[in-house]
């Protein structure tokens, strides 16, 4: 029923719109105009002005029947770097870029499987019940689009549907970790080391205090910590004033994820009252875990929507974030859905067209399922 032809079409057309983090404006603006034509009323919201982007999130609603489960459609419209003058190739069923930009299928392939099954549905008169489409911006950029979304000015969601992912539309994660960054400033008083170094207070000591004293890397099989930044420190012969790290800690549990972040910040407030140093911690949540039951009515609807299609559902855990984490954040249940792109922020990203109809088809059975 999909027509796979007009699927690469769109495809094709969104890759040929640059649409690098924060530079969402061409793709928002044929989003909005091909969800317009698919009878949606469209609204973009003010995320692009609150982030420091040209476009925000373009949101679609299609009460249908109004009968039925409401459904939620997501894809993000920005891309990574080199994103700009795309120029896609199809060889042997598999989309490329020509080799020196990335190919943009992450997200524009979620975005194609979307706009063709809505199309599809429309006309082959299946019947339809409430529908939501959410393409956000600056996905890439730390979900910052997503972030800003006001859920309570758009319609009551049953379950959401995020197509940002490589593999199979099989490919269902169920659980992604809450994430939280942590930034630790220590400050201790500059002296010159080889004249009065008992005077000074060295923040390296202090942050190598703390660090020794911390469990970090793999905390327990759902919970993880890391600090992969340093910075500080003038010269050899200065005791060193000020040293800032930068980490974070993952895990699936919040409450692992706050009492993590809750003992980093304990052996650096610690360590720096041994040396009679200060210390700043700042902690922001990046986002929220995914973490469903694989009996609850979302992972259901995905699995059995793969099953239709002859596919075996793959649950999947990953260790990172995409707008479906957002949405569970904020109480929306949430899935992230393989749609079939490969090699995804490198300039060999490529995109099967046969897993991208697959994806596509996925969705219109959702639609199906939901009435
Ligand atoms: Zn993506």
């Amino acid at each position: 029923m999909i027509n796979q032809e007009r699927l690469v079409n769109t495809l094709i057309d969104l890759v040929k719109l640059d649409s690098e983090t924060k530079f969402e404006r061409k793709v928002a603006d044929y989003a909005k105009a091909k969800l317009e034509s698919l009878g949606f009323s469209v609204r973009e919201d003010e995320a692009g002005e609150k982030i420091g982007g040209n476009a925000g999130n373009v949101i679609g609603y299609h009460p249908g029947d109004g009968q039925g489960k409401s459904l939620l459609f997501c894809a993000h419209m920005d891309t990574v770097k080199p994103g700009i003058g795309v120029k896609p190739q199809i060889r042997d069923g598999v989309i490329y870029s020509s080799g020196d930009t990335i190919l943009g299928g992450d997200d524009k392939a979620g975005m194609a499987a979307i706009f063709e099954a809505i199309e599809t549905a429309q006309e082959n008169n299946i019947p339809c019940g409430p529908i939501q489409v959410v393409f956000t911006v600056a996905e890439e950029g730390g979900l910052l689009g997503a972030k800003q979304l006001e859920v309570e000015k758009m319609q009551p969601v049953d379950a959401a549907f995020s197509f940002d992912s490589d593999g199979m539309p099989s490919d269902i994660c169920v659980a992604a970790p809450h994430h939280i960054a942590i930034t630790v400033t220590f400050t201790g008083k500059a002296v010159h080391s080889g004249m009065e170094p008992e005077k000074g207070i060295n923040a390296i000591y202090m942050m190598a205090e703390a660090i020794h004293n911390m469990k970090l890397g793999r905390i327990d099989e759902e919970t993880t910590a890391n600090f992969g930044v340093v910075n500080g420190g003038r010269a050899t012969n200065i005791v060193t004033e000020s040293v800032t790290i930068w980490g974070e800690a993952r895990s699936l549990n919040k409450e692992k994820v706050d009492a993590q972040i809750a003992h980093m910040t304990k052996c650096c407030e610690e360590a720096a009252a041994k040396f009679g140093g200060k210390v700043e911690v700042i902690t922001e949540e990046e986002y929220s875990a995914i973490n469903l039951d694989k009996d609850s009515v979302i992972v259901q609807m995905a699995s059995q929507a793969a099953e239709k299609l002859g596919l075996t559902p793959n649950l999947v855990k990953s260790g990172g974030g995409t707008d479906a984490n957002v949405f569970c954040g904020k109480g929306i249940p949430a899935c992230n859905i393989g749609v079939g792109m490969e090699n995804v922020h490198s300039m060999e990203e490529c995109l099967s067209i046969e897993k991208m109809a697959m994806a596509s088809k996925v969705i219109l059975e959702l639609i199906k399922a939901a009435k």
